[in-house]
């Protein structure tokens, strides 16, 4: 009979979180750990294996440490592997992000099992995990790093029009780009960070043909430009009451008492989570539905050069930016047509392609992951708040059916907004890469 093999540790994801634990357990606890991952490369994950260089961080260096501990250790790779002259306040081309990541992957050197995990279930104190290959994983450990999910699919676009080649659903697939001419129309769905990485990428492939944006209020992320830190956040937990109201409104003194208002939302950084834990479900509804998406649109902004760009092809009008909601994309000849609804206005815009830019999912539950389908319906796990990600608690520790917080069954990064509100970017990740990197090495688990 053959032997199983146990492992100790086993991260289902291979993107920056997975790569961020297992280098947090070899240089702080000389522990290894498996990681599961279709990918032949891990570590860049969807955010940092774009091939463009012009798909900039949001963030300036300063602000991407893998390390929590050491804020300049990044500055300090980029000053060692790329160009000696590298600016704290620079914003890196994101696939120079993935590539010191990738290097830190590497110095950790975990066990790679490259498939991808379909079911994971606890029997006896082990988990089994079976991979799509057929094979299957013995765990005492997992954590669930699976990120970001295929964008949502648009209500009123039937998939047969996926079949024209002319519908992209998804913005970041292979091929999206070749296939569309110099100088067809495009249109775009969001106006978030996505559809911005979309035009960098089709101006860098020698599109000159005119883009429209279509999104609900038509609003870009905002600019970065430089400003004081503030030694404090505006506001803090304990100090306002805890409703989306009282919290605009103490924002809102913060800024007429003259504080600039990209200070005053870095400030909240820290404070976010404590302050969205606070909130009552009701009141955390109401957020979500009334200043989400104006809080994003400053707090993830672009890089000045990109910006500038962006404003110049709007000024230039080869870029047009409509307000409208999407009720159906449909063909019209060899072209699609977008039927969008702007108050009673009707729009028809018709292009030659269409790029969904609304976004990776991170709602769970709908997400096309036999993983998570399987865990969900085992009740081993349940769907985050709102539907976002996972219900845990803010150290990853994953819920089950019966609201048992699990030992040895954590989540790691946009997982987590099933609980945070922060709970994406590295400066989180990092943080949480090191913390559960230390629970995990010193947790007792039975045999
Ligand atoms: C386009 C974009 C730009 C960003 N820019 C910035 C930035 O400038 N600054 C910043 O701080 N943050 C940025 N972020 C946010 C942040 O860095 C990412 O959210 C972060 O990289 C998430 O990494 P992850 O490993 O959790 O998820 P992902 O990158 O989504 O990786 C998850 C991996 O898990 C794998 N996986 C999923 N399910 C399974 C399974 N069942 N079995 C095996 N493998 C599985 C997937 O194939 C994938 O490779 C950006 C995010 C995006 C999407």
């Amino acid at each position: 009979m053959p032997v199983r093999t146990i492992r100790d540790i086993v991260i289902i994801g291979g993107g920056a979180s997975a790569a961020l634990i297992a280098w947090n357990l070899k240089r702080l606890h000389q522990r290894s750990c498996a990681i599961i991952a279709p990918t032949d490369r891990p570590a860049f994950g969807l955010a940092y294996a774009t091939p463009s260089l012009k798909n900039l961080l949001n963030v300036a260096a300063s602000g991407m440490s893998a390390d929590p501990d050491d804020p300049g250790h990044f500055v300090a790779w980029m000053r060692g592997n790329v160009s000696a002259e590298t600016d704290p306040a620079t914003f890196v081309p994101r696939p120079i992000f993935g590539l010191y990541l990738r290097q830190l992957y590497c110095a950790a050197a975990p066990e790679h099992i490259r498939d991808t995990a379909i079911a994971c279930a606890k029997a006896d104190g082990l988990y089994t995990i079976t991979l799509a290959g057929g094979e299957t994983v013995t765990a005492r450990q997992v954590v669930l790093a699976c990120g970001h999910f295929d964008p949502a699919r648009l209500p009123g676009v039937p998939p047969e029009i996926d079949a024209t080649g002319r519908y992209h659903h998804d913005a970041w697939a292979d091929g999206v780009f070749a296939g569309i001419g110099a100088d067809e129309e495009v249109v775009l769905i969001g106006t978030g960070l996505t559809a911005v990485d979309v035009i960098m990428r089709l101006r860098e492939n020698g599109h000159r043909g005119r883009i429209t944006t279509v999104s609900r209020r038509g609003l870009f992320p905002e600019r970065h430009a430089p400003h004081a830190t503030l030694a404090a956040p505006v506001f803090a937990p304990g100090a306002t009451p805890a409703t989306a109201r009282a919290y605009l409104r103490a924002f809102h003194t913060a800024l007429r008492g003259g504080i600039e208002w990209r200070a005053a939302v870095d400030s909240m950084r820290p404070v976010l989570n404590p302050l969205w834990l606070a909130l009552p479900d009701v009141e955390k509804r109401r957020f979500r539905r009334h200043l989400q998406r104006r809080w994003e649109t400053r707090r993830h902004r672009m890089a000045p050069d990109i910006a500038d760009i962006i404003d110049a092809e709007r000024r230039a009008g080869t870029l047009r930016v409509l307000d409208g909601r999407i009720d159906a994309i449909v063909t019209a000849g060899d072209r699609l047509r977008v039927v969008a609804r702007a108050g009673d206005a009707r729009l028809d815009i018709e292009a030659a392609h269409v790029i969904n830019c609304t976004g990776p999912s991170l709602d769970y539950a709908k997400a096309a992951s036999p993983l998570l389908r399987t865990m969900l319906e085992a009740g081993t796990i349940v769907p985050g708040f709102g539907g976002a990600g996972l219900r845990c608690t803010p150290a990853g520790a994953l819920f089950d059916r019966n609201g048992v917080p699990a030992h040895d069954l954590h989540a790691i990064g946009p997982a987590r907004l099933g609980a945070l509100f922060e709970s994406i970017a590295i400066p989180e990740i990092r943080q949480q890469a090191r913390d559960l990197a230390a629970l995990l090495a010193n947790a007792r688990t039975a045999p």
